[in-house]
C-alpha cells in the first residue's frame, strides 16, 4: 500500500510530494499526460525557449527557500523587467513606479488622478463581498480601473474585474480596506502593494524546475486516475495502469477533474467543483527583429482600447538565451474571460489579427509566428461567492480523513502561491487524523 497518492504532476502536486518524500513517506504521483508539469510547459526549438504556460515566477523568501531545498538555482529577470507599459490611444505608456511619476504620467487624466487622491477620505464599504470592478470604481474611480487595475487583472487572471471577487482574487487589497479603511493609507503603512519578491525562471526555462523535481520523485506519466473510493482507513484508486491502495490521497488535478474523481466520495461536491469557471487563453509566440521593441517586461492592453491582444511579453529581454542573436521573442496573450470566443479561431485568423495589432502598437514591419498554444481551461476564476469552494474543500477533508485537496483553484493561482501552499498541505497530510 502506498503512503500517499498524489494526483497530478503540476507544481502543486510535485511540491507537496517533495515535502512528503523528504520526510520519508512513500509517495506516488499519477499524471495523465505524457509530459509532467501541468500548466508549466516549455518548448525548446531552433535556439528559442518558448514558455507555453507561466513565463515568470514571483519568488518571495518562501519560494526561494523551497528552490534551495530542492537544489535548483533560479535565474533572475533582467533589471529592465521593472519597466512595464500600458497601451493608451496609440502609445505605450510606462507604468509609473512612484507616486511622483504617477502624477506626472499621461496614463490618467487630471480628473482621474484627482479621483485617486480622494481615496483616503472615503469610508469603507458595508457590503460583505464586491467584485473587483465595483470595489475599484468606488475607491479609485473608473479610469484607474480601466487603465491600471483591469489590465493587471487580465495579466494575472485573464479575468473580468466585474466577475472576480475582490475578497478572494486580490485578498491583500481587500484586507487593506478592512484594516486601514483606505488602500493608499494601508499601502503606505505596509508598503504592501509592491512586487513582493523577485521575478525568476530557470536555465532552459520553467520546465527545468519540473524536470528537476520529477527526476527526484516517483511519477507515473500517462497513468490517468479514473476513480477514487474511500474504504475505512484507505483509498482505492482505479487508474489506467491498474488498481492501487493508499493511506492518503492528495488531489491536485484542476477543479473539474477533481470533481469527477470525487463522484464516489461526495456527489454534491463533485457537482459543485465541476462548476468552477476557467478562462481560456491563447498563447502565441512571435519573433521580430532585435531593437524593434522598447526595453522592459512588456505591455498590457486595457479592454477599453478595443483591441484583441490582452498583452505582450518581451520574453527574450527577461532572461538570457531565450532567442537566437538578433531576434526578439515576444509572447502574446489573447482570449481570457472578456474575449473567450477567440480560443476557437483558426490559427491563420489568430495570426492575422495578432500581426495587425502588433504592427499598429509597436510599429514593427515584419512579424514571424513560431507557435500557438490553446489553453481551453487556463485559469480558474475566483468569482463572487468563491468562498463556497474553499468551505467545500475543508468539509470534504474533515469528513474523509486522509483525503486532501490542493491546486491553483483553491489557494492562489500563481506558481508561487502553489509552492507556498504546499508547505501547509504537506503538514496536513503528515498530521492526518486516523
Ligand atoms: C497560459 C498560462 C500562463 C500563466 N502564467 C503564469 C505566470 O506567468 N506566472 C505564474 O506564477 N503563474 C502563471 N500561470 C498560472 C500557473 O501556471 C498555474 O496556476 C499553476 O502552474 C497550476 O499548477 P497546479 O499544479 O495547481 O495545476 P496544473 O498545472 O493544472 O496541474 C494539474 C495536473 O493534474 C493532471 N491531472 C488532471 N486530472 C488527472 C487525473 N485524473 N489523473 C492524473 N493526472 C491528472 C493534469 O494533467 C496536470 O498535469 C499561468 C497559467 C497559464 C495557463
Amino acid at each position: 500500500m502506498i503512503d500517499v497518492a498524489v494526483i497530478g504532476s503540476g507544481i502543486s502536486g510535485l511540491s507537496i510530494a517533495w515535502h512528503l518524500s523528504k520526510r520519508g513517506y512513500d509517495v506516488l504521483i499519477f499524471e495523465k499526460e505524457e509530459v509532467a508539469g501541468g500548466n508549466i510547459q516549455t518548448l525548446r526549438r531552433d535556439g528559442y525557449i518558448l514558455e507555453l504556460g507561466p513565463q515568470t515566477i514571483l519568488a518571495d523568501g518562501k519560494v526561494e527557500a523551497f528552490l534551495k531545498d530542492v537544489g535548483i538555482e533560479p535565474e533572475y529577470a533582467n533589471d529592465d523587467a521593472k519597466i512595464r507599459y500600458v497601451y493608451k490611444k496609440g502609445r505605450l505608456i510606462p507604468l509609473p513606479l512612484s507616486p511622483l511619476s504617477f502624477f506626472l504620467s499621461p496614463l490618467l487624466s487630471f480628473g482621474g488622478k484627482l479621483r485617486v487622491l480622494r481615496e483616503p477620505f472615503l469610508s469603507p464599504s458595508v457590503k460583505s463581498e464586491e467584485s473587483i470592478g465595483e470595489f475599484v470604481r468606488r475607491r479609485l474611480g473608473k479610469e484607474f480601473l480601466d487603465y491600471v487595475v483591469a489590465p493587471f487583472i487580465s495579466g494575472v487572471y485573464a479575468g473580468d474585474p466585474d466577475k472576480l471577487s475582490v475578497k478572494y482574487a486580490v485578498k491583500k487589497v481587500y484586507e487593506l480596506e478592512q484594516r486601514f479603511g483606505s488602500l493608499i493609507k494601508g499601502a503606505l503603512k505596509l508598503r504592501a502593494l509592491g512586487p513582493g519578491g523577485r521575478l525568476i525562471s530557470f536555465k532552459g526555462g520553467n520546465h527545468s524546475l519540473i524536470e528537476h523535481l520529477t527526476s527526484r520523485l516517483k511519477v507515473e506519466k500517462e497513468n490517468v486516475v479514473l476513480k477514487i473510493r474511500h474504504k475505512e482507513d484507505r483509498f482505492l484508486i482505479d487508474a489506467k495502469g491498474g488498481k492501487y491502495e493508499a493511506r492518503s490521497v492528495v488531489i491536485t488535478a484542476p477543479a473539474t477533474s477533481a470533481g469527477y474523481l470525487l463522484r464516489d466520495i461526495s456527489w454534491s461536491a463533485s457537482e459543485e467543483f465541476d462548476k468552477v469557471y476557467y478562462a481560456p487563453i491563447l498563447v502565441v509566440h512571435a519573433v521580430v527583429e532585435k531593437g524593434s521593441v522598447p526595453r522592459g517586461f512588456g505591455f498590457l492592453v486595457p479592454r477599453v482600447e478595443g483591441k484583441r491582444l490582452l498583452g505582450v511579453l518581451f520574453s527574450s529581454q527577461l532572461f538570457e538565451g531565450r532567442a537566437p542573436e538578433g531576434k526578439e521573442l515576444l509572447t502574446l496573450y489573447l482570449g481570457g474571460a472578456t474575449d473567450p470566443e477567440v480560443i476557437d479561431y483558426e490559427d491563420e485568423r489568430v495570426y492575422s489579427l495578432a500581426e495587425k495589432e502588433l504592427k499598429e502598437i509597436l510599429g514593427v514591419q515584419k512579424v514571424e509566428f513560431l507557435n500557438l498554444t490553446r489553453w481551453k481551461k487556463a485559469i480558474p476564476q475566483y468569482t463572487l461567492g468563491y468562498g463556497k469552494y474553499l468551505r467545500l474543500a475543508e468539509t470534504l477533508e474533515e469528513e474523509n480523513p486522509g483525503l486532501f485537496l490542493a491546486g491553483n483553484y483553491l489557494y492562489g493561482i500563481s506558481v508561487a502561491d502553489c509552492i507556498r501552499a504546499s508547505y501547509e498541505r504537506a503538514e496536513r497530510v503528515m498530521h492526518k487524523r486516523t
